[in-house]
């Protein structure tokens, strides 16, 4: 049989089941012609693989197993199935699915809202390397120990080029609503941390996206970030007070340089912390500049390892997080 009669005979089989063009659609960026399934979503139609589709996903897979109704929609001749995900979602796991590449490449730094796609359609379709991958990237911004450059980690990680999210502050807002929908729990006492530094419009007014989406704490949320605030600001105040203490570590090793350099420095400290500093984590870098021995400097940086540590107690975590939190390595160079 012709091709042209296998077309004409599939037109009259679609005609046959139910109504064409049952809805006026805008064609996605995604249409293959050999596709076999029309996904819409959002009023964007995209022809795709119904193989493609079941190879990646059980979801997929259970869905186009199910018989359809003799009067199913079809359009241009394909089964039709509406998605509730916003099209750009879908436009992303699918071009995931179809070129890889272009979002797997650990070297390509990837927009928040391609990475929000990925993770909440690869968590809902059951995709594993979308998933994956998101959750990757995620957390080359919000580590869970105590790199040396943590403090500069949400926005600009250390590693700047491998595995990143293009970020401004305010999406950390978004991520601590992300990691509670889709249970990526062991990222929220990082994400706490950097968004308890965020200036308090912005942690009460939330981000929007390109989408329109507007992503805003909880009223439970906002008491953990503003409650945690507080105590950041009181541990922040300890760490230094073991400075002006100015007893140099059980373990020093550097002599009368440690013990001088704690009492005649040692109050330049007064001058140049605010009881107000919320950026616990931050490192003392001014130790390395008076001279001190390695276990000095190990010493008073304690207390942000032991911060580090509180983290889940500190924005009141502990219920989902205790068996997923690491606790803090402390490196010093
Ligand atoms: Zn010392």
């Amino acid at each position: 049989m012709s091709t042209e009669h296998t077309a004409k005979r599939r037109r009259r089989q679609s005609d046959e089941r139910g109504p064409e063009n049952r809805g006026a659609y805008e064609k996605g960026d995604l249409w293959f012609d050999d596709g076999n399934v029309v996904l819409v979503a959002e009023g964007t139609a995209f022809c795709v693989h119904r193989g493609v589709l079941s190879s990646k996903s059980d979801i997929f897979r259970d869905m186009f197993s199910i018989p359809q109704p003799l009067d199913e929609e079809t359009y241009e001749g394909h089964s039709v199935v509406h998605l509730a995900d916003l099209k750009a979602d879908v436009y992303h796991m699918l071009a995931a699915l179809y070129n890889g590449r272009e979002y797997y490449h650990y070297r390509k730094r990837l927009p928040f809202n391609v990475v929000s796609a990925l993770l909440q359609m690869g968590t809902k379709y059951e995709i594993d390397d979308l998933r994956s991958e998101g959750i990757s990237r995620l957390r080359t911004h919000l580590p869970n120990n105590l790199c040396p450059t943590f403090h500069h980690s949400f926005e600009s990680p250390p590693n700047v080029w491998d595995n990143t999210i293009e970020l401004s502050a305010a999406h950390i807002i978004a991520v601590i609503n992300l990691a509670r929908k889709l249970d990526l729990h062991d990222l929220l006492p990082v994400a706490f941390y950097f968004c308890a530094n965020l200036p308090t419009d912005i942690i009460l007014d939330g981000y929007k996206d390109s989408h329109g989406t507007h992503w805003k704490l909880s009223s439970e949320d906002l008491k953990r970030c503003f409650n945690g605030r507080l105590m950041l600001q009181l541990h922040g105040w300890d760490q230094y007070r073991v400075v002006l203490r100015g007893v140099p570590s059980p373990f020093c090793d550097g002599g009368t340089q440690c013990r001088n350099a704690l009492a005649t420095k040692g109050r330049s400290v007064w001058t140049s912390v605010s009881p107000t500093n919320v950026d616990a984590l931050r490192p003392l870098d001014f130790l390395g500049h008076w001279g001190l021995c390695k276990p000095c400097k190990l010493h008073f940086n304690q207390e942000r390892e032991h911060v580090f540590n509180e983290l889940p107690s500190i924005f009141q975590l502990e219920d989902i997080v205790s068996d997923v939190w690491p606790g803090a390595f402390l490196y010093m160079s």
